[in-house]
């Protein structure tokens, strides 16, 4: 299989061309312009283009489905081009802005949670991903092309701020070297232009792999999937708990670089009379005491056959209140797209029942 342009940093790729500042050219047509072809690129000269076209693909990946949520959510069903499916989701956000002439405009705030691998080696018992095993690692363009491809797809501007989290299908940390380099090509100020501080990357928390992220500086927000505060029942949702326990991805997260104005994130999945109570939250208090955090609650979605249950509006909301009133910031994570088959992993699985 022939090499993507996607899979390179502009300094690799003008490494490997001569010129070597067409490689600046290239990466305007590929996140600027949404070029489809090599052929398009119209300022270099045409043996380039053939020669380029016979060395390198360009899309790794092409759109098998799509599913609207009523609240604007899409979520995307990808084939990569070995076949292998992934979901990447784009969110939107309404956002009010105000002119300096007091008019109010509505804007759409794009958040991309973009995969990293086929399936998943974490093997969480909450978790869709996790039921098709591991398949493969992406590579860096497999993660970029992601978000190229829902730009062109809904007509984005190539100036639109929007996000990137790392929330998709796979752990993020396990396949690093990809994703440094993602990291490295969303953020090239002539590419897609998505500052590390618009991404965040969440991870299931190998602890020694968050030490490796956060040496590497790239200047990228953390997300802990935390979901419980005692180790027993942690390793019953995430065995990988039993090699890096609680305590040591709290040491881990007091370690990684953190910009002074941002806080580290801890997601936390609350499952119906498993980690839903009072009790909980309390320790969650204490776990969190001196650590610049921010704790988001999710709700358990439930698939077919899945172990646990959804929890009630109520209980979610007495464990935000909890949290709150002890200092803690919190927030609820809205149900986006509970229409689509929200948590990722539910599409692909969906759509490989009825191949
Ligand atoms: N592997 C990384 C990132 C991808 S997991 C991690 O675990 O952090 C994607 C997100 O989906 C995680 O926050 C996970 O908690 C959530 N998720 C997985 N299964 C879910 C389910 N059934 N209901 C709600 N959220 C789920
Ligand atoms: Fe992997 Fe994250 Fe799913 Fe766990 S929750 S199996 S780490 S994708």
């Amino acid at each position: 299989m022939k090499p993507s342009f996607f899979d390179y940093t502009k300094e690799a790729l003008a490494a490997r061309i001569t010129p070597s500042f067409r490689a600046k050219q290239i990466y305007n047509w590929l996140y600027v312009r949404y070029a489809q072809s090599v052929d398009e690129m119209a300022n270099l000269p045409k043996p380039m283009r053939e020669a380029l076209a016979n060395e390198y693909d360009m899309m790794p990946l092409r759109i098998l489905k799509r599913e609207y949520s009523s609240d604007g959510t899409i979520k995307y069903l990808f084939a990569l081009r070995d076949d292998k499916t992934i979901e990447t989701v784009l969110l939107r956000m309404k956002e009010e802005q105000i002119d300096c002439n007091g008019t109010r405009t509505q804007h759409a705030k794009y958040t991309v949670c973009v995969s990293t691998q086929v399936g998943c080696k974490v093997g969480c018992s909450f978790c869709l991903t996790a039921k098709g095993g591991f398949v493969r690692d992406l590579s860096a363009g497999e993660i970029v092309a992601q978000v190229v491809a829902i730009k062109k797809d809904n007509d984005i501007a190539p100036e639109r701020r929007l996000n990137i989290v790392y929330m998709g299908m796979g752990e993020p940390l396990d396949n690093l070297s990809a994703l440094s380099d993602a990291i490295t090509i969303f953020a090239d100020p002539e590419g897609l232009a998505i500052s590390p501080k618009r991404q965040t990357v969440s991870t299931s928390g190998l602890s020694t792999k968050i030490d490796a992220l956060g040496k590497l500086d790239t200047g990228v927000h953390i997300a802990i999937s935390l979901h419980a505060v005692d180790d027993a029942l942690r390793t019953e949702l995430i065995p990988m708990n039993k090699a890096y326990n609680i305590a040591s991805i709290i040491d881990a997260v007091r370690r990684f670089p953190i910009d002074a104005r941002k806080r580290v994130m801890f997601e936390y999945l609350v499952i119906k009379d498993k980690n839903d109570d009072i009790a909980s939250a309390k320790k969650l208090v204490k776990l969190l005491a001196g650590i610049k955090a921010k704790v988001n609650l999710i709700f358990f979605n439930p698939y077919e056959g899945s172990p646990y249950e959804r929890p009630s509006v109520e209980s979610v909301k007495a464990f935000a209140d909890y949290l709150i009133a002890h200092g803690l910031l919190a927030t609820i994570r809205e149900s986006k797209g509970i229409d689509i088959s929200a948590a990722c992993g539910q599409l692909r699985e969906k759509e490989m029942q009825t191949l």
